[in-house]
């Protein structure tokens, strides 16, 4: 069989401990034997960020900036015990978090669905996407506990030096708590573009939600930018779709999200969005089938699984026992980004091979086959068995092949 044929390369980066031994599994069993796979490879294992004193981290985001499409594995984030652990010269700050930087980009996450693990709300049948606006707010506050009466004033300085806001917050009678937040338009902004931009991509409905009947300037600065960005560049878009934009209030939304089916991406400010998507991803089952999207506000992708790097499964695998970790959201991240790059060139094979490992994956699972983590969420009435990773990722690669023949 004639291997299908890429065009522009899409940007690999490699990572760390189960998911760097998973990300060679599905390279050499699903997807190197049918693609003449184009990737501009970055490793961004920790001993090479080490090597390069993290540079490949951001020669690997410029990359993505450059050709668009990026596929990412689960990397370490250092912190103490891994500094000694790998030796390290400096705490390296997190890849995402770098990525993210560069990129100035929202990151939507979304769960994969199968028949035999029900969400714990039963009328969710689609993916619910949260969309978290990662930056400023509670995040970034300065406070400050007064321990004695005193008033407590908000106080604005222009930059020559004018003051042209002060208005007391409150006068303390006793000691109590206090807290500044901030966000900025132009981050308000980027979160909005790419949040439209995700929309369209994915032709789903954008829901978003603030307070902003008790938060009359700072709530409402999210909505009026987002409703303006809206009908300035992307209403038309939307309307030749057939999808909306939908805004209401947080508690409202959170309301219609119960009762509703799923099948959109919900927008939400950062400390709303920290909560929700936990919520979300643990009634949809399990972190393991959690895909991740980083959307820049200028339309480039950053493809990605939710989860860490399974530490705890890598430690049993290096003493060589059988490891049964699953690799559906990293499969996905690929799959993610081979489609997405399959559109921006207008490869149609490229796009059909995406579409048929995504269905030779939820195949495999709809069969009864599983790793160990999804076996114990199966409702009453499936039967499951579990498998350990690489005769799982067999088994897809059967099932692959009949499609593709
Ligand atoms: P984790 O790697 O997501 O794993 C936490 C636990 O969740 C695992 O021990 C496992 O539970 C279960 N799990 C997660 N993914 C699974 C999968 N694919 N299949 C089966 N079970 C899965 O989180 P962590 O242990 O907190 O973090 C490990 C490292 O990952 C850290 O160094 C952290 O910095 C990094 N991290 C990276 C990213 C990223 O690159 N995007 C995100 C988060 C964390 P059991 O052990 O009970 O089976
Ligand atoms: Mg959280």
């Amino acid at each position: 069989m004639e291997k299908i044929k890429m065009t522009t390369p899409l940007v690999e980066m490699d990572g760390d401990e189960m998911t760097r031994i998973i990300w060679q599994m599905i390279k050499d069993e699903l997807l190197l034997p049918f693609v003449d796979l184009k990737t501009e490879y970055y490793d961004l294992g920790l001993p090479e960020r080490e090597k390069t004193k993290d540079k490949v981290t951001f020669d690997a985001a410029y990359a993505n900036q450059k050709y668009g499409v990026s596929v990412k594995c689960a990397t370490i984030t250092p912190n103490k015990q891994r500094v000694e652990e790998y030796n390290l010269s400096e705490m390296y700050k997190s890849p995402n978090g770098t990525i993210r930087a560069i990129l100035d980009g929202t990151v939507f996450r979304a769960p994969i669905i199968i028949d035999s693990i029900k969400p714990a709300v039963r009328n969710w049948k689609k993916p619910i996407t949260i969309a978290r606006h990662a930056y400023g707010d509670v995040y970034k506050a300065t406070e400050y506990r007064p321990e004695t009466e005193g008033k407590a004033e908000l106080v604005f300085t222009d930059k020559n030096g004018n003051e042209s806001f002060r208005q007391t917050i409150y006068d303390f009678e006793c000691p109590g708590v206090l807290q500044g937040q901030y966000n900025k338009d132009t981050s308000i902004r980027s979160f909005a573009h790419s949040c439209f931009k995700y929309a369209i991509s994915t032709k789903q409905d954008l829901w978003f939600s603030t307070k902003d009947t008790i938060s009359k300037q700072y709530d409402q600065t999210f909505k009026l930018i987002f409703q303006e960005i809206y009908e300035n560049d992307y209403k038309a878009e939307f309307e030749r779709l057939g999808i909306t934009y939908f805004y209401t209030l947080i508690d409202d939304a959170v309301a219609r999200v119960i009762r509703s089916e799923g099948g959109y991406i919900w927008a939400c400010k950062n400390y709303d969005g920290d909560v929700m998507s936990d919520m979300v991803s643990t009634a949809f089952g399990s972190l393991a089938m959690m895909t991740s999207v980083l959307v820049s506000p200028d339309g480039k992708y950053e493809y990605e699984a939710a989860h860490g790097t399974v530490t705890r499964h890598y430690y049993r695998y290096l003493k060589g026992e059988d490891t049964s970790t699953n690799p559906m959201a990293t499969i996905f991240a690929w799959s993610g980004a081979l489609a997405k790059r399959a559109e921006l060139d207008g490869l149609s094979d490229l796009a059909s091979f995406a579409s048929k490992l995504e269905e030779a994956c939820l195949d495999t699972l709809n069969d009864g086959i599983m790793t160990k983590d999804l076996v114990g969420l199966v409702s009453e009435g499936f039967s499951a068995k579990a498998v350990n990773t690489i005769t799982f990722i067999k088994e897809i690669r059967a099932r692959l092949e009949k499609k593709l023949a």
